[in-house]
């Protein structure tokens, strides 16, 4: 059936491998960050057989599914946890990320046993985390209210919303917090932190990565890159041609905003071969569809069609073909979510 998504997890596997070797070397160990693939188990079982323990995950849900095939944790919360949830997770989740006082009291007042909190730091991405200059003295006071939860350290997410990149800066200010709480563990996320290894930056002390997109695609979507030492194409759609016609490139009339509430602008090319392919913004974030085939073009998409100028490419294309494409991290995880598209896991 088509689309459907063909996920390659034995390369996912040769990525884990190396980068647990190329990490591990360093001291630091890697949570495997199972949300991208919904927690999918054998997205799971891949991590664990390259050798990685902890699986994080940033909903309830993919834990459970995780625990229903027998997936073994130790299992990380790696959103905050809301507080109307929090007895779903508490029997089964031994890693938090916290970065409000009232939850991780909530935590510590629900478990009956003694569970992880990392407390979490903004340096400066301004996603969640106490900002960095009053971050030592809110741990300081939280730590003296806990009973059975413990925190085992200090963490920080940078990259996945404001797209900061790490500096020796922003680096130092996370590791001289974890001196001033005495920081067991010192938890940074995500994949764009490859790079302050990568350019030998002042890692001192940090001993955890949560890591996906490395892992799970090959790139670093925050630093625009494909990482070069680890594969890509670890994720294909293919996708059905349903109308192939020489238009012209620029649409007729006066235009307002696309169905998404766009405003487009389309260069004029003159007359090209479109073809449909029938998938849309549904299932696929259309700008991060990179076509397998030489001269493809992906123009644009709505909710059920995608248009690709098919005018360059070395084969004809016609009505029943299919369409490949590598994907960048939005176009998976939309594609991952969607109903819509089948999915094929290759080990
Ligand atoms: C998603 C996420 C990660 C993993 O990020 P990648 O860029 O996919 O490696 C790490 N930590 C947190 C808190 C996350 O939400």
């Amino acid at each position: 059936m088509y689309p459907r998504l063909l996920v390659y997890v034995n390369k996912m596997k040769e990525n884990a491998e190396i980068l647990r070797e190329k990490l591990g070397n360093l001291g630091i160990e890697i949570v495997g960050v199972t949300k991208l693939f919904m927690g999918h188990p054998k997205v799971a079982k891949m991590y664990k057989d390259a050798g990685i323990k902890i699986l994080g995950d940033s909903r309830i849900e993919n834990i459970n599914r995780m625990i229903e095939a027998g997936i073994n944790g130790d299992f990380m919360m790696i959103r905050i946890p809301p507080l109307s949830r929090l007895k779903e997770m508490v029997d089964i989740v031994n890693w938090y990320l916290v970065s409000e006082e009232e939850v991780a009291l909530a935590i510590d007042l629900m478990v009956d046993r003694p569970v992880h909190l990392i407390y979490m730091v903004d340096v400066g991405d301004l996603r969640e985390g106490v900002m960095y200059d009053k971050a030592v003295e809110e741990i300081k006071r939280v730590r003296k209210k806990l009973k059975k939860a413990r925190i085992a350290g200090v963490g920080t997410n940078i990259g996945c919303f404001g797209g900061v990149w790490p500096t020796n800066e922003n680096l130092k200010l996370i590791t001289d917090i974890a001196k001033a709480v005495d920081a067991e563990v010192v938890s940074v996320g995500g994949t764009i932190y490859l790079m302050a290894v990568e350019q030998n930056m002042i890692l001192e002390g940090i001993n955890q990565f949560r890591i996906g997109e490395a892992i799970l695609l090959g790139t670093d979507i925050t630093g625009g890159r494909e990482i070069e030492y680890l594969k890509q194409e670890t994720v294909i759609l293919e996708a059905e041609v349903i109308e192939v016609k020489r238009k012209p490139s620029k649409p007729i009339g006066s235009m307002g905003y696309d169905a998404m509430g766009r405003k487009v602008k389309f260069e004029d090319l003159g007359e090209r071969f479109r073809a449909i392919i029938a998938v849309g913004e549904q299932d696929i974030s259309p700008y991060g569809l990179i076509p397998l085939d030489n001269g493809a073009k992906v123009v644009h998409a709505s909710s059920d069609h995608t248009i690709v100028d098919v005018t360059d490419m070395e084969r004809v294309v016609e009505v029943g073909d299919i369409l490949r494409f590598k994907m960048n991290y939005s176009a998976v995880l939309r594609a991952v979510t969607s109903p819509y598209v089948e999915k094929v896991y290759i080990e």
